[in-house]
C-alpha cells in the first residue's frame, strides 16, 4: 500500500519565479541583473554612491570607546 500518489507538479514554474527589479520592479533581466535594466543598475549604483542608502539612525553622540586610553 505504498502507493504513491503524488502529482507531478509544475516545479519549474514554481521554482524558476522570475526575480524583480530592485529598483523599479519590474521583470530582471539576465544581462542586467539583479535589475531589469541598465538604467536601474545605474540608478541604484548612483543610491550608493551619493549615500542614499544610508542607515538611518541615531547620530554618533556617545563618542568612540577608549582608543587612546594607553600606548602599548
Ligand atoms: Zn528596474
Amino acid at each position: 500500500m505504498a502507493e504513491r500518489s503524488k502529482p507531478e507538479r509544475e516545479s519549474a514554474k514554481t521554482r524558476n519565479a522570475d526575480p524583480l527589479c530592485a529598483v523599479c520592479g519590474r521583470k530582471v533581466l539576465a544581462q542586467f541583473r539583479p535589475f531589469c535594466s541598465r538604467r536601474c543598475a545605474d540608478a541604484d549604483l548612483g543610491r550608493w554612491l551619493t549615500g542614499d542608502y544610508r542607515i538611518p539612525g541615531p547620530p554618533l553622540d556617545e563618542g568612540e570607546p577608549d582608543a587612546e586610553d594607553g600606548e602599548i
